[in-house]
């Protein structure tokens, strides 16, 4: 009993968010404050799952990975959401402004239509951005650092060198003329999906639900610690569909996950991680004669 009822915390978060975003006052939805905010309760929920049924004993919570993920969960709600907002959002709207383009019509969608529609377009984005970087050694370089962690917890999915959480918060959702309630519905489902995705919580949620939205059973894998070349599947971060329609899909899990014989990096680490080799080379270039003795 107890089981099912975690088997079902998923669907029923998404359900309650679902709920939330369709009848949410006005007067909040222009609140800067109000989509981190229901992301931390979601995030907050699902550590708690973690504490009453966890998935691996060898994934729980210490205090330093509990603080690691708090910055990186902080990270990318303040500083990395600022950047992709001047730098991306903000230009890509004022040149859609300025060419004269509008889609009024979006707005006036379904609101269940124009959720799917938003989770559908951003993770399109998604999976091709994660696919290209298991596939291009520099883009691999900013993305590795997320493959070095060696347990899963719900904010793991923040945990990443800073130029790839930039790389993957990129998007052309912005440019369609949503329904606000509906595009931030969207976000927050996408993120409450990978949230579960990334956590240490025994749930394995239903088919229906499970061949449409990534569980953590899919994501594991695509983190194990057998060998890159396995980790080269399970792409999608929140909808696995993309991945039973583009031929990556792969069925299984993995309780042992890490990259690189599996050692932790610490936050400079991981923040030095692309440049290592370069870094590398200069320390061990040779003194010069003026240096020597
Ligand atoms: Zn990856
Ligand atoms: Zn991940």
């Amino acid at each position: 009993m107890k089981q099912k009822i975690f088997d079902l915390m998923p669907p029923a978060t998404l359900v309650a968010l679902l709920l939330f975003w369709a009848n949410v006052p006005k007067a909040w939805l222009v609140q800067q404050w109000l989509l981190p905010v229901v992301t931390f309760v979601v995030i907050a929920f699902v550590q708690v799952l973690e504490y009453f049924n966890e998935r691996h004993e060898g994934w729980r919570l210490n205090k330093t990975e509990f603080f690691t993920d708090i910055f990186y969960a902080v990270l990318y709600s303040t500083a990395i959401s600022w950047a992709t907002s001047t730098l991306a959002d903000e230009p890509m709207m004022a040149l859609k402004k300025s060419l004269g383009i509008a889609t009024p019509w979006v707005t006036n969608l379904p609101f269940l239509l124009q959720v799917l529609m938003v989770m559908t377009i951003w993770e399109l984005g998604q999976y091709w951005m994660h696919r290209l970087m298991h596939n291009n050694a520099l883009l691999w370089s900013t993305h590795a650092p997320h493959h070095h962690i060696t347990q899963l917890n719900a904010m793991k999915g923040y945990v990443g060198n800073p130029i790839e959480l930039f790389l993957i918060s990129l998007g052309v959702v912005v440019l369609f003329d949503w329904n606000l309630a509906a595009m931030f519905a969207g976000f927050s489902c996408l993120s409450a999906i990978s949230v579960y995705a990334h956590a240490n919580v025994r749930a394995d949620p239903p088919i229906w639900y499970a061949y449409a939205f990534t569980t953590i059973r899919n994501h594991s894998l695509h983190h194990t610690a057998i060998s890159y070349e396995d980790t080269r599947c399970n792409y999608g971060n929140s909808l696995i569909i993309m991945d039973r329609m583009f031929g990556t899909y792969r069925e299984g899990e993995s309780e042992i996950v890490g990259q690189g014989d599996r050692m932790r990096l610490s936050i400079k680490e991981q923040w030095l991680f692309p440049f290592q080799t370069w870094l590398d080379r200069m320390k061990d270039r040779p003194s010069s004669p003026t240096s020597a003795n």
